[in-house]
């Protein structure tokens, strides 16, 4: 396997780091795309190639056929439940263990980052473990499979939707008005793959740089945010959050 090339880290960035009293996390689907799972703008495989995830994450998908969106989401579920957690996820949760307050506000519907270990974490398009009433919005951890059929709400019979928020949707209040309270109380944000195209949250970024936070990009690519932030580490979360964290030994 190729090795990394060394990452570049600015001696001022780390003295920032070093010395932030809160540190702020967002993450995007490219965080997980080390551990094997696709990101919307990654080709889809097998059965699902065909089909454009932007247009399967939308109420309207939902209406027009549930089952289909609901198959969608259960292959998703069972390509997460065999995915591991990789470097990046690591990295942020012993993060959160060595600075002084951090908090982790991710786009990530795929649970990876608790599974690393991270805790102090707000999931701000919900969780692909759970589904919800799609008439009452009943939240259920847990549903019986239907062969053929998309499962019902044990209370009124309305089909179930997974606990994500669809494109489309608004943020849940409170977790949205948390991300952005920590947006502009945080010192150093570091925002890690993703593609900063998709709001609200990717308004987060510039509401911290206006607050006076010194913004990192990590993403092996060029983004919206990019030019806006006040380091760019190119390269990929597994190999650039494990070197960040090494700088504060
Ligand atoms: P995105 O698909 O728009 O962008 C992914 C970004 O990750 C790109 O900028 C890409 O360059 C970058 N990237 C790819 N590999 C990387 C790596 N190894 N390290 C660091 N960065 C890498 O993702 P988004 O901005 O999160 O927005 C898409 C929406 O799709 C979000 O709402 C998210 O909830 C949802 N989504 C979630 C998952 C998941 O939970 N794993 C997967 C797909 C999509």
């Amino acid at each position: 396997m190729a090795t990394a090339p060394p990452i570049d880290l600015d001696a001022a960035l780390i003295d920032a780091l070093r010395a932030a009293p809160f540190v702020v996390a967002l993450t995007g689907a490219g965080i997980s795309a080390e551990s094997g799972l696709a990101t919307f703008r990654d080709a889809m495989d097998g059965l699902w190639a065909r089909f454009d995830p932007r247009d399967l994450a939308t109420p309207t998908a939902f209406a027009r056929n549930p089952k289909l969106v609901w198959d969608w989401y259960a292959w998703r579920r069972e390509r997460i439940s065999m995915a591991q957690p990789n470097r990046g996820h690591f990295a942020l949760a012993e993060l959160e263990r060595r600075a002084p307050r951090f908090l982790l506000v991710t786009q990530n519907v795929d649970g990876l980052h608790q599974r690393a270990g991270s805790r102090q974490l707000i999931e701000l398009h919900g969780n692909i473990g759970r589904a919800k009433c799609s008439r009452e919005g009943t939240v259920v951890g847990q549903w019986e499979a239907v062969a053929g059929a998309v499962p019902t709400c044990a209370n009124c019979g309305a089909p179930l939707r997974p606990d994500v928020v669809w494109f489309g949707e608004p943020l849940p209040e409170v977790s949205l008005a948390a991300a952005e309270d920590a947006m502009h109380r945080c010192n150093v944000l570091l925002v890690v793959g993703t593609s900063a195209e998709v709001y609200p949250a990717a308004a987060l970024p510039e509401m911290a740089r206006q607050s006076g936070a010194i913004v990192v990009e990590i993403n092996p690519n060029a983004t919206a945010l990019s030019a806006a932030a006040n380091y760019v580490l190119r390269g990929a979360a597994g190999d650039v959050l494990p070197a960040l964290l090494a700088t504060l030994d």
